[in-house]
């Protein structure tokens, strides 16, 4: 049997969430539902680190065994020592992959692996939303229907400050007429990064089937090809042929 795919599932994880609306949804924490539906996939071992933890919860040996890490945050993003936003960012190039979820676009991995603003515009009305596949024989899409309904969801609205992707696997429309690129992928060096809209903390949609199906995906979709010590810039001093 070959060997599960190592997942962290790292959410921020403080006051706000262990009180009111959000701790009545996810009474462990967002972390711990979606570290739980991933664990429903033998493929996959997840587990979580939360910024309480020692080294915010991105230690060395934490991002040294995760194939694949699971970024959720929001009020916090400014927070995160950059040594540690640098470690992430190290670990991706050299293969790890990392899933950024719903307001994770502002997080400092998110802005640094990508190089640009991350801006959107929002709106907190828990409006409806149709997410459409744009990318059917994506793997990330596999098993989800061509398109599905939330019906209480953040807005998040284009134009999205990303740089172009790799693929669009998903386009959202909200009922207040917004549209918005909401599954995306990159490579950045050896590493896979894939973007995706839902999940906004007060409303219970990492309980949703075909998020959940769609997270799993990714995940399997961004587990490390290849993961190297380091990236190197050799000097090629001998060529293969004569000059
Ligand atoms: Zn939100």
């Amino acid at each position: 049997m070959s060997k599960k795919i190592q997942v962290t599932v790292w959410n921020e994880y403080r006051d706000d969430q262990m009180t009111g609306e959000t701790a009545a949804i996810y009474p462990q924490g967002l972390h711990n539902a979606i570290a739980d539906f991933l664990n429903r996939d033998p493929d996959i071992e997840a587990g979580t680190s939360v910024i309480t933890d020692s080294e915010q919860g991105l230690s060395e040996t934490i991002l040294d065994k995760t194939d694949v890490l699971v970024w959720w945050g929001h009020r916090y993003h400014g927070e995160i020592e950059d040594a540690y936003v640098g470690r992430v960012i190290d670990r991706v190039r050299r293969g790890m992959g990392i899933i950024f979820l719903h307001s994770a676009h502002e997080s400092k991995p998110f802005k640094g692996l990508l190089g640009t603003s991350g801006h959107l515009s929002w709106r907190e009305a828990g409006e409806r939303v149709r997410i459409w596949q744009t990318d059917p024989s994506h793997p990330i899409a596999a098993g989800v229907p061509l398109n599905f309904v939330i019906e209480h969801e953040e807005m998040y609205s284009e134009p999205f400050g990303v740089p172009s992707p790799e693929s669009t696997i998903f386009i959202s429309w909200y009922k207040g007429g917004n549209v918005f690129r909401s599954g995306l992928t990159f490579r950045r060096d050896l590493g896979k990064i894939f973007y995706f809209q839902p999940g906004h903390e007060t409303h219970p949609n990492y309980f949703n089937e075909n998020v959940q199906k769609v997270i799993t995906n990714a995940v399997k979709w961004a587990k490390p090809e290849l993961r190297v010590e380091s990236l190197a810039c050799p000097n090629d001093k001998e060529p293969l042929e004569n000059l």
